[in-house]
């Protein structure tokens, strides 16, 4: 006997909201950091604690993070898809804010590579 696409799709809803049970019962961040990829290559790290907006020209486009309360999220996009924008806010360490278009990553990172806190603000450019 096959699948049938019924039961895929069952099987995806299913599995799509024990993602989102699991995700909202999760224990809140712990003041990690955020890690921004453009391209490949790394564009900065960033504290997740307190208030900043990023904003990354490229010749394919602009992309506004904003960071605020713990958590971050594309704030603008001008990426055709805008799919960036509608995966929302992300707060939790290994999670992250792909723009495909715009081969751009924000990936929720932990705080132990910055242990002594001296790095939490640098931004490298
Ligand atoms: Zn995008």
């Amino acid at each position: 006997m096959g699948i049938k696409k019924k039961d895929v799709l069952l099987a995806g809803s299913l599995l799509l909201a024990a993602c989102l049970l699991f995700f909202v019962l999760r224990p809140k961040g712990d003041g990690g950091q955020i890690r921004i990829t453009v391209d490949g290559k790394l564009y900065g790290t960033y504290a997740l604690s307190g208030e900043e907006k990023i904003r990354i020209e490229q010749e394919s486009g602009v992309n506004v993070i904003h960071i605020r309360d713990g958590a971050v999220w594309m704030e603008e996009a001008d990426c055709p898809d805008g799919y960036c924008i509608r995966q929302g806010k992300m707060e939790r360490r290994g999670q992250a804010i792909i723009c495909l278009p715009h081969k751009l990553v924000v990936e929720v990172i932990g705080q132990e590579e910055n242990e002594n806190g001296e790095a939490l603000d640098v931004v490298v450019q």
